[in-house]
């Protein structure tokens, strides 16, 4: 096994084995792999050893990769915040937009996405454990928004994203017990399956609490260098 066959292998068993600790069925858990920072090299060899689904964080280097790999058949994610002004390219480019957390943002991303193309697949990202960071609506603001976001032409409201302070496996309790509390309020409640938690770090800790996607970059991908 190459490298990249290996890492992603030993993050599969990972999960497999926080799935089975919880008695969760481990296909209920999606691999999403962060990609941010590493060369579209990186991401062609880790599509080799089986990966499909691909997180970014900045549009720019977003926008080259996707470019650079267009022969792939990758499901692309946006996970980094969303900036008014780059609904456009999200809502061209991208399969997954996990970062909205203002209903004028996925209003935007409904009427820029293609009547052509399948609805974009959003989550709402909360503020779960009240971090200072200004990313993420409020607890008590997405009901509201799940209603008014799931009526939206062009966009399959599909759940949560959270990104809380490590160590906050609360913080993982709470977001499940708000996923689960507001899906009967969704226009369509069966495409709300998505609770988008837990990275390299604590991922068995977001597991154990419900979540269907984790976000891992560093365990799959090695360390990130933010200066070349
Ligand atoms: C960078 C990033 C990740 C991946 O973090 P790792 O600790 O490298 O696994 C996950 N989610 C978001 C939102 C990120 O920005």
């Amino acid at each position: 096994m190459n490298q990249s066959q290996q890492s992603r292998q030993s993050v599969l068993d990972q999960i497999q084995l926080a799935c089975e600790r919880v008695q969760r069925d481990p296909a209920s858990v999606q691999l999403l792999a962060v990609s941010k920072t590493h060369p579209s090299q990186s991401l062609r060899e880790m599509y080799q050893a089986g990966q499909r689904s691909f997180g970014e964080n900045y549009l720019q280097e977003a926008l080259t990769k996707i470019d650079e790999l267009q022969d792939l058949e990758i499901e692309w994610h946006f996970i980094g915040h969303v900036q008014r002004n780059k609904t456009k390219h999200l809502a061209e480019k991208f399969d997954w937009v996990h970062g909205v957390d203002r209903l004028i943002i996925a209003e935007r991303l409904s009427s820029q996405r293609m009547d052509s193309r399948k609805p974009l697949n959003i989550c709402i990202q909360v503020n779960i454990d009240g971090q200072d960071s200004k990313d993420g609506c409020q607890p008590d603001e997405v009901a509201e928004l799940v209603k008014q976001i799931s009526q939206l032409p062009n966009i399959r409201l599909r759940g949560l994203m959270v990104i809380p302070a490590p160590e906050n496996s609360v913080a993982f309790a709470d977001a499940k017990t708000l996923f689960e509390q507001v899906k009967s309020l969704h226009a369509r409640p069966q495409d709300w399956d998505t609770l988008s938690m837990g990275m390299s770090g604590d991922l068995d800790a977001a597991i154990a609490a419900g979540s269907t996607m984790v976000r891992v970059g560093t365990a799959l991908f090695g360390a990130r260098d933010y200066h070349h």
